[in-house]
């Protein structure tokens, strides 16, 4: 079963969102709320996905997937 979120770069850190992302991506500019409760605009470009990740969003996601948090 998939986890209910997603991976989505914005405002200069990788967050998760629980919006559904529709066919193709969010497109850029758009603006979703992310797990860490603060709103992101989407940004798709190649480097934003070797941004760090969000540690709240982190945290979250691991908590909905109910795994543990591997440090570093
Ligand atoms: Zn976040």
């Amino acid at each position: 079963m998939p986890h209910p979120f997603r991976w989505q770069p914005g405002e200069g850190q990788r967050h998760a969102t629980l919006k559904p992302r529709p066919k193709g991506g969010f497109p850029d500019d758009a603006q979703i709320e992310t797990l860490c409760g603060t709103q992101i605009t989407v940004d798709n470009s190649d480097v934003a996905w070797l941004w760090t990740t969000c540690p709240e969003c982190n945290r979250g996601a691991h908590e909905l997937a109910g795994t543990p948090i591997v440090p570093g």
